[in-house]
């Protein structure tokens, strides 16, 4: 099955990777998307899997703060996150599951997932930096929290990375080593028994 001329292999990326128009006020750093790592992508014939932007889903574009943009980023990202965690829950973890559920179909059929990027730093996306309390620290983003969860609880392992649009040469590097890692491709418990 599957066998014609698809790479079986995807990547997860946040959704603003591919679309800077649904990032947080005054922090988009590209008129579109992240080129040097879709590129990289695309030249390595890897198929792309955009995530929703959990923010906009709960939140709204201007995440209901019209003023939210002129705030210094680290307190904007602190508000969005306890917005986030208050009333994005259900929303989010509906949409987490359905990532768990497509990764796990993806590797039932024996494609290779290689793995998730996230948005370092950002307090839903982060995947090694996240914000909290108007500090960037370690820990992940609320989202990410979830889909991590929602993987676990189906025995899915999932690389995960994340990257910055401040850091193109690290972003790029990263990306590249997830591309020629090794997955691990267990398939997580079967969906139709
Ligand atoms: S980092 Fe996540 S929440 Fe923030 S704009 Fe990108 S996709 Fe949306």
């Amino acid at each position: 099955m599957f066998d014609d001329h698809r790479s079986k292999r995807v990547v997860i990326v946040a959704h603003c990777l591919l679309n800077q128009n649904s990032i947080s006020d005054g922090t988009a750093d590209f008129p579109s998307q992240y080129t040097e790592l879709m590129d990289l992508i695309f030249a390595n014939q890897v198929g792309l899997i955009q995530l929703p932007c959990p923010e906009v889903a709960c939140l709204g574009l201007d995440r209901r703060d019209k003023q939210g943009g002129k705030r210094s980023l680290l307190a904007e990202n602190t508000r969005i996150r306890d917005l986030m965690s208050k009333t994005g829950r259900a929303v989010l973890q509906d949409k987490a599951e359905e990532v768990a559920t497509l990764i796990q179909e993806y590797r039932l059929n024996g494609f290779k997932v290689l793995g998730l990027i996230g948005v370092n730093r950002s307090p839903s996306c982060g995947v090694e930096t996240t914000t909290k309390d108007n500090e960037e620290v370690k820990g992940q983003g609320v989202f990410i929290e979830m889909i991590s969860e929602a993987c676990h609880r189906r025995g899915l392992v999932v690389k995960m990375i994340g990257v910055k649009t401040s850091e193109t040469e690290n972003s790029v590097k990263r990306v590249q080593q997830l591309i020629e890692t090794p997955v691990i491709s267990f398939s997580g418990t079967p969906r139709f028994p």
